[in-house]
């Protein structure tokens, strides 16, 4: 809730406190701060403040990834059709004039926060694979150019990696598809533990292929880095009747550069697919990665 007056925040305060947790901030400022450092499921906004106003930063919550998911409700004295509208149209929810009826206020804000728990439900089953709990592809086609741009701007090292499980087929034909869906599960949360930083990315690329993308790193490092990772799955030690080794193995391929204005994202996806493949020629349950230069290394 954000309302410059003490008592109008107090008195909205005490109609939803019973049914939700509610943090108060005076000025449109310390609001967008919250709002930017908060899990909130709705924002109820005053429009005249001192300052920025209800306005400014109604358009600024929206403009801001963090924030635009948020519904806001305005609550002000302006009652005439002209602010109404112009808040409508700047991505308000709903607009609440002064003096309201608490019980309309309650159920518009519990409608409000209903509809935008389904969405969040919604963009959950979208963005996320339901069988490992990791970033599915289409949440991957979303933010790979993202990455990539971030990384261009900011002249850093891109990393693009593939895995894939050694001789997963036969897994399945051995075990059984329930247990393989595990296996999938559990290396899945294996890699995904070490790619947990904020310029880091893992998803489910497909089957049981995965894709992770990293920024800062330089090549040598990320090589070091997958080898690790490689280990760390061995290491579960899943029993597995394969040719490669006696536990469940992942074969990695990669390619770390530093992006250039006129390069295409797929060629280097298609090195980092090149380097996967030829980890799997290789005798699989091990790491290939390649530079800009096309040098490459190729370690267990
Ligand atoms: P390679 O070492 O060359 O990667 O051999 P592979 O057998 O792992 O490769 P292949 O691509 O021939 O087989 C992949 C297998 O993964 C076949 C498919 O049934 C299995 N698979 C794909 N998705 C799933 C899944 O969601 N659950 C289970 N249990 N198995 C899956
Ligand atoms: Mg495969
Ligand atoms: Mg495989």
């Amino acid at each position: 809730m954000i309302d410059d007056s003490l008592m109008q925040a107090e008195f909205l305060k005490s109609i939803l406190k019973d049914d939700y947790d509610v943090t108060t901030c005076h000025t449109a400022e310390d609001g967008l701060l919250q709002a930017e450092s908060g899990d909130y499921s709705l924002i109820l906004l005053d429009v005249i403040m001192p300052g920025m106003d209800g306005f400014k930063l109604l358009t600024k919550l929206k403009e801001t990834t963090l924030t635009k998911h948020v519904p806001v409700i305005l609550i002000t004295s302006l009652s005439d059709v002209q602010h109404e509208e112009r808040g409508l149209i700047l991505g308000a929810s709903d607009y609440i004039t002064k003096p309201f009826s608490p019980i309309i206020v309650k159920a518009r804000v519990s409608n409000h926060i209903r509809i935008h728990n389904y969405q969040m439900q919604f963009m959950q089953q979208a963005m996320f694979d339901e069988l490992t709990g990791v970033a599915n592809r289409r949440c991957y086609e979303e933010e790979r150019l993202k990455k990539w741009r971030l990384s261009y701007r900011l002249g850093l090292p891109f990393t693009i990696c593939m895995f894939d499980i050694d001789k997963f087929k036969l897994y399945n034909d051995t075990y059984g598809h329930p247990a393989g869906d595990k296996v999938i599960a559990t290396v899945a949360k294996t890699v995904s533990s070490y790619l947990q930083r904020t310029t880091d990315f893992f998803a489910r690329y497909g089957g049981e292929e995965f894709i992770a993308l990293m920024l800062g790193n330089d090549a040598k490092s990320a090589f070091e880095f997958m080898k690790r990772i490689r280990q760390a799955v061995e290491d579960l030690h899943i029993p597995h009747n394969s040719p490669v080794s006696e536990w469940v193995t992942i074969s990695v391929g990669g390619v770390t550069f530093v992006p250039k204005n006129d390069d295409m994202y797929d060629n280097y996806l298609k090195v980092a697919d090149n380097m996967l493949y030829d980890a799997k020629e290789f005798g699989r349950n091990m790491v290939v990665w390649s530079n800009e230069n096309k040098e490459q290394w190729r370690e267990k």
